[in-house]
């Protein structure tokens, strides 16, 4: 199914309201990563040069109390996009009233505002993440028609995004929402083959619904990381002091026999007896893990394996780290995947989940893959093969 698209719209001298995702993170009041901004210029750009009366609105953090609103204004974004933009963009720090009215009506063509936290209307009876009715009508008497561009809430049905939709004459996606549907969804339902998903993470309960339904559709499923141990110590083996997640030792079993021919495990592990960076290490075969052993990261014949496995892939989708990344004794596995993924030349790759994300990003592999997306939990819940009510509540072409 086709959704509608910001280049759909007929934006002309029509007040467009943007849902757009500027959950950046912040200390005293200062951006410390304004990649999300960046990400929502294309289509913020794409209307004021059609335009369109641009009225830009996103959630920041959690408010639940009028004492959580200190440091969670929009402000400093405001002034941020306008560095990016060039040009004014009028912030207006309220949610809803006559000053945010006026200062909408009073907008030309081709000029941008932004008001208040979406959030700041949860202090009162969780009106935005509950999507309270009423909002999400009264949010979208203030407009002609609407675009969602956030898809790190798309999971969510909220008054910003579901509410407003269900109220107003006109919705489409932004380029970035477009973007995650094109290629997670596309991967999900109609991906070339051979499809391969790599999962890793912590723990496989976080992933039950991801591997559940890819077991449908992947060729092969790699499994490392962290979640390894619970499937090693459902099949009888030793796994140390290694994660393990005792209360999953059945759905593990369950989900290797669902799996036979497509689960990969890993061979070998690198071993330590204490969880830090600088613990001797030592390679271990993935059934002589020790007692006082855990596995921190995969060895080099799991990455050689799981490279070779890859070479021939045409579409990937990666969740979750190969091992403790955050060690750089222990990134190793993780970077070797990077490494594989950005030798494909012919490969649609996709990574999903926030950490996967920061993996990639920081060891400088961002622009060798095809899409990073932009949201942990929309993604994770996008490969679980489950409807997002932000992207469901996009009209259909
Ligand atoms: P994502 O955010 O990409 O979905 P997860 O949140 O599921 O990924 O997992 C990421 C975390 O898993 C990282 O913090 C990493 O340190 C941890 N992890 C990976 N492998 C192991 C392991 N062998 N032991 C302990 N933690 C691990
Ligand atoms: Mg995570």
């Amino acid at each position: 199914m086709a959704k509608k698209i910001v280049t759909d719209l007929n934006v002309e001298g029509k007040t467009v309201l943007v849902r757009v995702d500027f959950n950046v993170p912040m200390k005293d009041s200062v951006i410390t990563d304004d990649n999300r901004i960046v990400q929502a210029l294309p289509t913020i750009k794409h209307l004021l040069g059609n335009n369109a009366k641009v009225v830009l609105f996103s959630h920041l953090g959690r408010v639940k109390t009028e004492e959580d609103k200190a440091g969670k204004s929009l402000n400093p974004v405001a002034k941020k996009l306008e560095e990016y933009l060039g040009k004014k963009v009028k912030f207006v720090p309220y949610t809803r009233g006559v000053e945010l009215e006026t200062a909408i009506k009073a907008l030309k063509n081709g000029e941008v505002l932004m008001f208040e936290n979406t959030r700041f209307e949860d202090i009162d009876g969780k009106k935005e993440s509950k999507n309270d009715p009423e909002l999400g009508k009264y949010w979208a008497s203030l407009g002609d028609m609407f675009v969602n561009d956030a898809f790190g809430t798309a999971h969510r049905s909220h008054a910003s995004n579901v509410g407003i939709a269900a109220n107003i004459a006109e919705v489409a996606a932004g380029f970035l929402l477009e973007k995650e549907i094109k290629f997670i969804g596309g991967a999900v339902d109609i991906p070339e083959r051979p499809f391969v998903a790599i999962l890793g993470g912590a723990k496989v309960g976080d992933k039950i619904g991801v591997i559940k339904n890819l077991l449908d559709k992947a060729d092969k499923i790699l499994i490392g990381g962290g979640m390894s141990y619970t499937f090693f110590k459902s099949l009888g083996l030793e796994v140390g002091t290694s994660i393990c997640e005792l209360d999953k030792l059945d759905l593990a079993t369950e989900l290797l026999e669902a799996g036979k021919g497509k689960l990969v495990l890993v061979d070998d592990i690198k071993v330590t007896k204490e969880f830090s960076n600088d613990a001797e290490i030592r390679i271990a075969a993935f059934d002589d893990i020790q007692p006082d052993e855990m596995g921190l990261d995969i060895g080099p014949k799991t990455l050689a394996k799981f490279s070779e496995i890859l070479k021939d892939a045409k579409t990937v989708v990666w969740n979750g780290p190969m091992g403790v990344f955050e060690f750089p004794h222990f990134a190793g596995g993780t970077i070797g995947i990077c490494e594989a993924l950005a030798s494909l030349d012919d490969a649609t790759t996709i990574i999903g989940g926030g950490d996967s994300a920061a993996a990639v990003i920081q060891n400088g592999f961002a622009d060798k893959m095809t899409h990073i997306s932009t949201g942990g939990g929309a993604s994770l819940e996008y490969l679980e093969g489950k409807a997002l009510p932000g992207v469901t509540c996009i009209d259909e072409l």
